[in-house]
């Protein structure tokens, strides 16, 4: 992670794979940023069928400034922003009083790794599901756009799905 590189296909796989056979996934799930790679997502339609997918587009310096400014309780794990979510006392975790850091892939340079990554392997994976799998796009070019006003626009976008 360090490195900017994302764990292992095969460890991810078997996760998924137990994770998706307990009950509680009977009436449905979401898979939050998987599948990443091509190979990912054909394994993945060997025992999943995948309804739709909510493509988030958000711009490059957007991504970079909310993650480069992401503090973590070294204690606890409780996570901050010094620009959107400050502790009450600069540095110090709200919750515990443990000391807050950057995590060692937070830095800007490795977010600009992590990015170059992330794109080059989810470019054939779009590809891959056009025409397959319905898609809900939700695009932010606003780095103060609240997560409620993401929500929104992706239910009313997926109730127009539905009703199609
Ligand atoms: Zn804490």
């Amino acid at each position: 992670m360090s490195a900017g590189e994302l764990v292992p296909d095969k460890t991810t796989q078997t996760v998924l794979r137990e994770r998706l056979s307990e009950d509680d996934t009977e009436r449905g799930f979401i898979l939050d940023g998987y599948p990443r790679t091509l190979e990912q997502a054909k394994a993945l339609t060997d025992f999943v069928k995948i309804d739709v997918i909510i493509n988030l587009v958000v711009s490059k310096w957007i991504i970079i400034e909310r993650l480069s400014s992401r503090r973590i309780c070294k204690n606890c794990g409780e996570v901050y922003n010094v620009r959107f979510l400050k502790p009450r006392m600069e540095g110090v975790c709200d919750k515990c009083g443990g000391e807050l850091h950057q995590r060692v892939d937070d830095t800007v340079e490795v977010i600009e790794e992590r990015l170059r990554v992330y794109e080059k392997q989810t470019q054939p994976l779009l590809a891959y599901y056009t025409g397959r799998v319905p898609f809900v796009e939700f695009k932010c070019e606003d780095i103060n756009t609240p997560p409620e006003v993401a929500v929104e626009e992706i239910l009313k976008k997926l109730k127009n799905l539905e009703a199609r």
